[in-house]
C-alpha cells in the first residue's frame, strides 16, 4: 500500500506557482477573499488561503462584511469587484449565512474571476470539456492527486460516492472526460442507490465524498483499489484536547492494507483544495493579462 501524500503534492504545486509568480513582472496576481460573518471553519479556511497566497507572492485582499449584510449589498460588492481591473480572482467563502442566497451570489461573480469554480458557466465548461473555465478546487485537487501519484483512469471503473455540486458531480465529470489521465468508466452512488457495497466492490478507483465517518469498510473494497477519501468528519474523542478527532469517509485502518494507494485524512485531499485555488488564481491572472 502506498500513501498518497496530499501535503507533499500540494507543497510541490505551491512551489511551482511561486516560481511562476516570481517571474511575472509588474502587477502580481490578486485574489479577493470575501468572508461574511464569523463561522469558525470559514475563519480558519480564509486564514489558510491568505497565508498560502502570501507564500506564493499572490496578493490577497480580505473583505469581511457583517453577518447581517443584505443580498443586494453583497451583490453590489461583487459587482464592484467584478469591475475592478486589479482583481483577478474572487472567492466568496461558503457557507453564507442562511438569509443569503448562495447560488445567486456565486452566479453574480464574473465567470472569468470565479476561481472557486461554482459559477454555472464554469460548471458547464467542465461538462463540455472546455479547459478555458475554472474547475472547482476540491475535484481539481482530486484529479491532480491521481495524476501525480501515477493513477491513470483510462479503462478503469471509477466509483464516486456522493453527488454534491462541490465534489461528487464535478469529479465524476472530470473522470469521464476524454483527455489523457481521465477516460474512466464512472458510476455515481448517492443516498438513493441500492446496495452501495456491491458497486464499491467493483471500483478500481473509489472516490468517497459523502460526509459519513468511516462509512467505507474493508468488505466494500476490491483488493488493489486506489482510494481517494474526501471526507472530513469530526468524531468525538475524549483522548484529544479538542474533544474530537478528524476522520475520513473510509475506515482507514482496516481498508488501507487492501488498497494499492490511498489518501490519509488529514493530509490527503484537504491541502490540495487551497493549492488548486491558487492555481486557478494564476490562471485567471494570465488570461486577464493576455
Ligand atoms: P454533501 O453536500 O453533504 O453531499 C453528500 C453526498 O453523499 C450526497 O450526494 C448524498 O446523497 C450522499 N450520501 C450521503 N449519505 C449516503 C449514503 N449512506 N450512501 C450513499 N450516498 C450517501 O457533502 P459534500 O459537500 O460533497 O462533502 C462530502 C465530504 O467531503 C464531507 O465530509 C466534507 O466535509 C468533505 N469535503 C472535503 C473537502 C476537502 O477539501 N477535503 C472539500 C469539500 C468537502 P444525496 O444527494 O442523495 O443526499
Amino acid at each position: 500500500m502506498e500513501l498518497i501524500d496530499g501535503n507533499k503534492i500540494a507543497a510541490d504545486i505551491i512551489a511551482e506557482l511561486k516560481t511562476e509568480v516570481t517571474a511575472f513582472t509588474g502587477r502580481k496576481p490578486c485574489i479577493v477573499l470575501v468572508r461574511v460573518g464569523e463561522d469558525p471553519a470559514s475563519v480558519s479556511y480564509v486564514k489558510k488561503k491568505e497565508k498560502t497566497a502570501a507564500d506564493i507572492g499572490i496578493i490577497s485582499r480580505i473583505i469581511l462584511p457583517s453577518a447581517t449584510i443584505t443580498q443586494a449589498d453583497l451583490e453590489k460588492l461583487i459587482d464592484d469587484l467584478n469591475a475592478d481591473s486589479t482583481v483577478d480572482g474572487i472567492l466568496v467563502q461558503s457557507p453564507l449565512p442562511k438569509h443569503l442566497n448562495e447560488p445567486a451570489a456565486f452566479r453574480r461573480l464574473a465567470a472569468h474571476k470565479d476561481v472557486d469554480g461554482f459559477h454555472t458557466l464554469n460548471i458547464g465548461k467542465v461538462a463540455q470539456e472546455d479547459d478555458t473555465g475554472f474547475v472547482a478546487c476540491t475535484p481539481a485537487g482530486i484529479m491532480e492527486l491521481l495524476a501525480r501519484s501515477g493513477t491513470d483512469l483510462k479503462g478503469r471503473h471509477v466509483v464516486v460516492l456522493g453527488r454534491s455540486l462541490i465534489v461528487g458531480k464535478p469529479v465524476a465529470l472530470l473522470a469521464l472526460q476524454r483527455k489523457a489521465g481521465a477516460n474512466g468508466t464512472v458510476t455515481i452512488c448517492h443516498s438513493g442507490t441500492k446496495d452501495v457495497a456491491s458497486l464499491t466492490r467493483q471500483a478500481d478507483v473509489l472516490i468517497a465524498a459523502i460526509g459519513r465517518a468511516e462509512f467505507v469498510t474493508a468488505d466494500m473494497v476490491k483488493p488493489g483499489a486506489v482510494i481517494i477519501d474526501v471526507g472530513i468528519n469530526r468524531v468525538p474523542d475524549a483522548t484529544k484536547k479538542t474533544g474530537y478527532r478528524l476522520t475520513g469517509d473510509v475506515h482507514f485502518s482496516s481498508v488501507s492494507p487492501l488498497t494499492s494507494k490511498i489518501t490519509p485524512v488529514p493530509g490527503g485531499v484537504g491541502p490540495m483544495t487551497v493549492a488548486m485555488l491558487m492555481k486557478n488564481t494564476v490562471k485567471a491572472y494570465k488570461a486577464h493579462a493576455s
